[in-house]
């Protein structure tokens, strides 16, 4: 079928709002969080339903052309950037909540549900959804698939993979595979399992079904305010260690505090401090009382000068808000942010934050960290200005270094913001080239033709080359490299 053809076939299956072909409306959708790399799609496919999504992708099989799926592009590894010639699939016009059921405790929604809306039509049933990420006003549920993402809640609760029960699953040939019915024990392959996290490269998916968790009895947020940044990091080490349950633990160090303070998200978090522990306990009252007196003592041992805790529903989603703003508020830095992401061992964190900060300093950036401290998700955030190519250099030099820092120490290249096309010949930091053809080999069982998100997450050439490069980021001048027709990890 010839373009044009091809193009009024999908404008017929998904109408005008569906369908978007105009250079304006292509533009918002060139890239994701991670505003370095850009492409701008062939075309924008907007579909409503499984229906509609698997009619588009029998059509663009049969063209031959790749799809990069797409929630609502918080993702900060460039999973949803478009690919050269190719067109983005979106899910935000899948926002229905299907079916929440309380007596089992699960919901079934369509992908392009935000997250936070789920929990908040799951609370008149006392439930909510657990995996929280910081983006949770924005992102999509089939995002938070897609990445397995994790969120500050995450070191009681778990990411996103601990949740999910069934999806209804589109792959690149059309065809709908339906596993949403949960079953306790399912037989044979866990087909699921190894959808989760797979970065939209094994087609995409419309519906999803969830765990909703019951709202505890009783929620305490505390704040406790240290002079050293190590210091705070060491407290969660040595809180961890002593078998301290939390449902939450964020660090924020002072000139995030900073950035916030100043910002729409203000929560009241002392300026003068060099960096703050944001904690939430939760249980029954009687635990809560218990486990908040012995952290107290713990965080005063470790030189915490002053500890509050929310008097108020009010100050408590307040003190949330300054942290899961925190992003946003560092727009008032510089006009860009990169947002590292890597997983320190947890007894290893002072000493990794540390690393990050004179990398940083070695490098002449700004770097602000906020992070989920209990699960050694570090997420040092460095500001910058695109428009500027030796900032560009550098920022990525530093992630890089902070990766290799990271991995050395036994640590990993990414806690929960994925690989995409960032972190994908980094891979060959952890990873040997062998070990990347067989993670390849699902993706030739499930995508013979590679079309769906190629060029991300394994690298395109082989880890010798890759090493040849640095910083290894595909393509700082137009990420040529993003797909070009190679096989991606062929070598199998
Ligand atoms: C301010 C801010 C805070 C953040 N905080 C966190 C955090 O605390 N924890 C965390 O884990 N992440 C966090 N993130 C990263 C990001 O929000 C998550 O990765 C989120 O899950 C992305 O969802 P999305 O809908 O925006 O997906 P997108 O960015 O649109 O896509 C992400 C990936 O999923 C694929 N994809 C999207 N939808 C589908 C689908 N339906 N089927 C198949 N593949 C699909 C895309 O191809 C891409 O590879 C944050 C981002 C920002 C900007």
């Amino acid at each position: 079928m010839d373009p044009k053809a091809l193009a009024r076939e999908l404008q017929s299956i998904l109408g005008p709002d569906g369908f978007l072909d105009s250079p304006a409306k292509r533009l918002s959708y060139e890239s994701d969080g991670l505003g370095i790399l850009r492409e701008t799609p062939q075309w924008v496919l907007l579909p409503a339903d499984t229906q509609e999504t698997a009619r588009c992708m029998v059509l663009l099989a049969e063209a031959g052309i790749p799809i990069a799926p797409r929630g609502a592009g918080t993702g900060l590894s460039g999973g949803a950037t478009p690919i050269a010639g190719g067109v983005s699939i979106v899910t935000t016009r899948m926002r229905r909540i299907l079916e929440i059921d309380p007596e089992n405790r699960v919901a079934r929604v369509q992908a392009g549900v935000i997250n936070a809306e789920l929990s908040r039509a799951a609370e008149r049933h006392g439930l909510f959804y657990a995996p929280d990420p910081s983006s949770q006003m924005a992102c999509t549920l089939g995002g938070n698939f897609a990445e397995n993402s994790g969120g500050p809640h995450g070191f009681k609760h778990g990411a996103t993979s601990r949740h999910v029960r069934g999806a209804m699953w589109v792959n690149h040939a059309g065809q709908i595979i339906d596993l949403t019915e949960p079953a306790v024990d399912p037989e044979g392959l866990d087909v699921l399992g190894l959808l989760v996290g797979s970065e939209g490269m094994f087609g995409m998916a419309t519906e999803l079904v969830f765990d909703l968790v019951p709202i505890p009895e009783s929620i305490e947020t505390l704040l406790a305010i240290f002079p050293t940044l190590g210091a705070a990091c060491e407290s969660v080490t040595d809180l961890i260690a002593k078998g301290m349950q939390p449902s939450a633990i964020e660090i924020l160090d002072k000139l995030t505090i900073m950035a916030v303070e100043q910002s729409v998200f203000a929560a009241g978090y002392p300026r003068d401090a060099e960096a703050v522990l944001l904690m939430d306990v939760d249980g029954t009252a009687n635990e809560v009382r218990g486990e908040v007196r012995s952290l107290q003592g713990l965080l005063k041992e470790h030189g915490a000068i002053e500890q509050r805790s929310a008097s108020s529903e009010e100050e408590r989603r307040k003190l949330w808000a300054g942290r899961k703003g925190a992003y946003g508020a560092m727009g008032r830095i510089a006009p860009d942010l990169y947002v590292a992401d890597v997983v320190a061992p947890r007894m290893r964190l002072a000493e990794i934050v540390q690393i990050a900060t004179d990398t940083c300093a070695e490098l002449k950036l700004v770097c602000a960290n906020v992070f989920h401290a209990g699960d050694g998700n570090l997420h040092p955030n460095i500001s910058y200005d695109r428009r500027d190519p030796d900032q560009v250099r550098r920022v990525l030099l530093a992630g890089q270094r902070i990766m290799e820092a990271c991995v050395e120490r036994g640590g990993s290249l990414t806690g929960e913001h994925g690989v995409g096309l960032e972190k994908r010949d980094h891979m060959c930091l952890m990873f040997t080239d062998v070990d990347l053809a067989v993670q390849n080999l699902p993706r030739l069982a499930l995508d013979p033709d590679q079309r769906m998100n190629p060029g991300k997450m394994l690298p395109v050439r082989g880890c010798r080359e890759v090493r040849t490069r640095s910083p290894y980021l595909p393509g700082m001048a137009g990420y040529e490299e993003q797909y070009d027709g190679k096989d991606q990890g062929g070598r199998a």
